[in-house]
C-alpha cells in the first residue's frame, strides 16, 4: 500500500507525505539537507539552541552581538528613507529603558503587523552603537501566545535557498516538533540493556526528543552524551568486527624462530644499547610475527626516536625464517640515507643488502631483480620503484613502509601481492597523530608507540625571534660554525605560490651568502633533479658545506647529526606537524642543537600559538595534540582521508574519553562473543548490519 497524507507516520515514510512539507519541499529538501525519510529528519541535529529561560531589560545590556530575550511593548513604528535606502525603525521599552529595532528588509505586511502597545517578547542579537542598543530583525512573540514548554530552541542547520521558499527556522521546528509527537514509539534501542544501566543512558526515545527539544541543558547534556557514545561504540565496532574478520581469514607466515641473524647482530653489531621502548615495541612485533596470521602493524614514534633500528631488528627476525625483507622510504634521498645505515650496520656480517630506486642504471637493476628471485639478495631498500611490476620476490616475508602518510593506499596493496602468503606489514611514522584520532582512525592497525628517546640526546632548544633580532641570530650561526657544526635556513614552499617561494628561496640565499661569506652554502630546492639534490645532499652531509639553504624538502628524515642549528625562515607559514618535522633534522648528535622560528612582527593568533607550542615543548605527540586543536582531524589526516573521521557529533579533540570508553567496551564485547551471537548483543549487531555496514569507509584505510 502507497503511503498518503492521511496515513500514519514511521520512521520510512517519505517526507513528502509529513503533513506541512508536500512535494515540491519535499524535493528541495532532499536535494539540499539530503534527508528523504522521517528518520533522516531525527538524525538532523540543531546546530544550537535559544535559551529562552533568561529576561534581559534594556538598562542592564552591556555586551553586544549575544542573543538576548526580552520583555515590553512596542510603541512606535516609522519608516526612515536615508538616499534611496528605507528600512523600518521600532521603539522598544520596557519600564527600565529604550531600545530601537530595525528591520532593513522587511514586507508592508510586517510594517502595519507589529503588535503596538501589547505585551511581547522580543528575541534576537543585540548591536552596540554610541553606548545606545538595537535590535535588528528581531523575533516578535505576542505573551499570550508564548511557548511554556520547550525552554531551549533547537535552532537547523538551514540556508539561504531554504529560507527564502519558507523553509525557516520555524518551518523545522514545527516539522520536527510534529514528528517527535507522533513517532517516539517507533524509536527502537541500540544498545543492550546492560550498557544502559551501566552508563545511565537516556533511553533512545527521550534522547531523541531532548536532542530536538531538551528539557533543559542537563537532559540535553544526557541525549548528546549517548548521541557521542553511539557514534564512537559503533564506529569502533565496524573497525573491531574487520580486523576480528581479517585476522580470522589472512594468513601470513610464521616467523616462530629468532636465529642467528638477529641473535648475531644483536650481541656483537649493535651500537648502542636499545631503549626500553624500543625493546618493547620489538617484543609486539615479534610476538605478532610468530602467529600464522598477517601483521598489519603502525610504528609511531618521534623523529629521532630510533625507528630505523627496529625496522632492522625486525627484517632479521624475517631472515632468520627464511624469508626476504624490503624497506620501502617516500624519497630518493631518504631510501638512500637507509641504504647506507643498514649497509655499514651489516658490513660485517654476510647479509646482503642493495637499494633500488629510479636512478638505478639499467644493468644493476638487472641483477636486482635476479638475486631477488633466487633469493639470494634478502633485504632490499627502497623508493616506489620496488612496487613495480617487474620486482618479483623469492619469498617476500615483511615490507615495511618509513613515513606512511606519503604512500597511497593503491601502493600498499601492491607490496601485498608481492607474495603468495602476504607479507607482515610495519608502517612506520614519524609523524605522530593525537591518541584518539589513532584510536578511530587506525583501528584497524595494531599500533606500536616508541615514546622514549634514546639516552643522552639532549632536547633541542627552541626559541622565536623577529625581523630586528636577525644581527643576533646570525651572529650565534657564526659562533655555532665556528665550533664546528652545520646550519640549516629553511624557506617556506607552499604550492599556490611557488615561484613566489622560490624567489625567497633566492633573495634568502643572496643574504645568507653575504652574511657568510667565508663558508661554502649549498642549495636544496624541489626543482632540482633527483641527482643533483643527493649531490648536494651529501655534499652538505659529508661537512664540506657548513650551511644549507633549503625548502621544505628536507623535511622528511634526514639525517646529519654534525648539524645543531635549524632556521625556519617565516616561520608563521609552516604548520606544526611541519616545524616539529624540520626541527627533528637538528638535534641528531651529541651536541645541543637549537631551532630558532624566525617570524614577521605581525602574527595571528593561530599562529602565534603555533610558534608558543614549539617554544614549549618537544614531544611530537602533545604538539599533534595542539595541531588537531586548531585544524581539526580532517586536515590532520590529509583530506583524502578525512571522510573516514567525520563524525556528527562526536569531537576527536574534546571527547577522548568516550572514545577510550567505547573502544574498552567493543574490545571486551569482541573478545567475549566474537561474533555477536549472544542474546544481549542481537540489538547491536541488528542495529549494526543494518546502519553501519558498508558504510564504514575501510576501504580508504587498509
Ligand atoms: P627515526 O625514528 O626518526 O627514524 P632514527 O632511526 O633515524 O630515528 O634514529 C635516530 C638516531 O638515533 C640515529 O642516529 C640512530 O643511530 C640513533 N639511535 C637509535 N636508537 C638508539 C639508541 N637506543 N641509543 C642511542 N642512539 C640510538
Ligand atoms: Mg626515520
Amino acid at each position: 500500500m502507497r503511503a498518503s497524507k492521511n496515513s500514519v507516520l514511521t520512521l520510512e515514510t517519505p517526507i513528502e507525505f509529513v503533513k506541512g512539507i508536500g512535494s515540491e519541499r519535499a524535493k528541495l529538501i532532499k536535494n539540499v539537507l539530503g534527508i528523504s525519510v522521517v528518520e533522516d529528519f531525527l538524525n538532523f541535529y540543531p546546530i544550537r539552541y535559544l535559551d529562552k529561560s533568561k529576561i534581559f531589560t534594556v538598562s542592564t545590556l552591556q555586551e553586544s552581538n549575544i542573543e538576548v530575550q526580552l520583555k515590553g511593548r512596542i510603541t512606535s513604528v516609522q519608516e526612515i528613507q536615508t538616499g534611496k535606502i528605507k528600512r523600518l525603525s521600532a521603539k522598544f521599552n520596557d519600564h527600565t529603558g529604550t531600545m530601537d529595532l530595525v528591520w532593513f528588509q522587511y514586507s508592508k505586511w510586517l510594517k502595519e503587523q507589529l503588535p503596538v502597545n501589547k505585551e511581547v517578547f522580543i528575541f534576537g542579537k543585540i548591536n552596540a552603537f554610541n553606548n545606545q542598543f538595537s535590535m535588528p530583525h528581531p523575533e516578535i512573540e505576542a505573551e499570550e501566545s508564548k511557548e511554556t514548554d520547550a525552554r531551549l530552541k533547537p535552532i537547523y542547520p538551514s540556508s539561504e535557498k531554504l529560507s527564502k521558499r519558507g523553509l525557516n527556522q520555524k518551518f523545522f521546528q514545527n516539522i520536527l516538533k510534529k514528528i517527535c509527537k507522533e513517532i517516539p514509539n517507533l524509536i527502537q534501542e541500540n544498545l543492550p540493556e546492560y550498557m544502559i544501566r551501566h552508563y545511565q543512558f537516556l533511553s533512545r526515545q527521550h534522547t531523541f526528543l531532548n536532542i530536538h527539544f531538551p528539557k533543559d541543558q542537563q537532559h540535553f547534556d544526557k541525549a548528546d552524551n549517548r548521541l557521542k557514545f553511539e557514534e564512537s561504540f559503533f564506529f569502533q565496532l565496524g573497525f573491531g568486527l574487520k580486523k576480528a574478520h581479517h585476522k580470522a581469514k589472512s594468513h601470513g607466515n610464521p616467523f616462530p624462530i629468532v636465529g642467528d641473524y638477529f641473535t648475531g647482530f644483536y650481541e656483537n653489531h649493535l651500537p648502542f644499547e636499545l631503549t626500553n621502548a624500543q625493546k618493547r615495541v620489538l617484543k609486539e612485533i615479534r610476538f605478532d610475527m610468530k602467529k600464522p596470521i598477517q601483521m598489519n602493524r603502525l610504528l609511531q614514534g618521534d623523529v629521532g626516536s630510533g625507528k630505523t633500528m627496529v625496522a632492522l631488528l625486525t627484517m632479521l627476525i624475517a631472515l632468520d625464517n627464511g624469508f626476504q625483507s624490503c624497506l620501502m622510504a617516500p624519497t630518493e634521498i631518504l631510501a638512500q640515507q637507509h641504504y647506507n645505515g643498514i649497509k655499514d650496520l651489516l658490513k660485517d656480517t654476510n647479509i646482503k643488502v642493495n637499494i633500488l630506486t629510479g636512478s638505478v642504471k639499467a644493468s644493476a637493476r638487472k641483477i636486482i631483480h635476479e638475486e631477488l628471485e633466487n633469493g639470494e639478495l634478502t633485504i632490499l631498500v627502497g623508493t616506489h620503484a620496488v612496487l613495480e611490476d617487474k620486482v618479483k620476490f623469492k619469498n617476500l616475508g615483511l615490507a615495511i613502509i618509513d613515513e606512511q602518510h606519503r604512500f597511497g593506499v593503491a601502493q600498499r596493496a601492491k607490496l601485498w601481492a608481492k607474495n603468495r602468503i602476504p607479507p607482515h606489514i610495519l608502517v612506520m611514522t614519524a609523524t605522530p597523530i593525537p591518541r584518539t584520532l589513532a584510536m578511530s582512525f587506525y583501528s584497524d592497525l595494531d599500533v606500536s608507540i616508541i615514546d622514549e628517546m634514546p639516552i643522552g640526546r639532549k632536547p633541542i632548544i627552541t626559541a622565536h625571534r623577529r625581523e630586528k633580532d636577525r644581527t643576533y641570530v646570525y651572529n650565534f650561526c657564526h659562533e655555532e660554525i665556528r665550533k664546528g657544526r652545520q646550519i640549516y635556513f629553511v624557506y617556506p614552499l607552499i604550492e599556490e605560490s611557488e615561484t613566489l617561494d622560490y624567489k625567497n628561496l633566492m633573495e634568502g640565499l643572496e643574504n645568507v651568502m653575504e652574511n657568510f661569506s667565508n663558508y661554502d652554502v649549498t642549495m636544496l630546492h624541489g626543482k632540482m633533479k633527483p641527482d643533483e639534490k643527493d649531490a648536494a645532499m651529501n655534499y652538505f652531509a659529508s661537512g664540506q658545506s657548513q650551511i644549507m639553504v633549503a625548502t621544505t624538502v628536507i623535511e622528511v628524515g634526514v639525517n646529519v647529526p654534525n648539524a645543531s642549528v635549524m632556521v625556519i625562515e617565516s616561520s608563521e607559514r609552516f604548520g606544526l606537524s611541519q616545524l616539529h618535522q624540520l626541527r627533528g633534522r637538528v638535534g641528531r648528535g651529541g651536541e645541543q642543537s637549537y631551532c630558532i622560528l624566525m617570524t614577521s612582527d605581525k602574527l595571528s593568533s593561530d599562529s602565534r600559538t603555533r610558534i608558543k607550542t614549539m617554544t614549549e615543548t618537544n614531544d611530537g605527540f602533545k604538539i599533534s595534540e595542539v595541531d588537531m586543536q586548531l585544524r581539526g582531524p580532517g586536515d590532520i589526516l590529509g583530506t583524502q582521508q578525512s571522510g573516514v573521521v567525520d563524525f556528527k557529533r562526536l569531537d576527536l579533540v574534546n571527547d577522548s574519553a568516550i572514545i577510550k570508553n567505547t573502544k574498552n567496551m567493543v574490545e571486551k564485547i569482541l573478545k567475549a562473543d566474537p561474533l555477536l551471537s549472544r542474546p544481549e548483543h542481537q540489538i547491536i549487531k541488528n542495529y549494526y548490519l543494518q546502519y553501519y555496514k558498508g558504510k564504514n569507509k575501510w576501504s580508504k584505510i587498509s
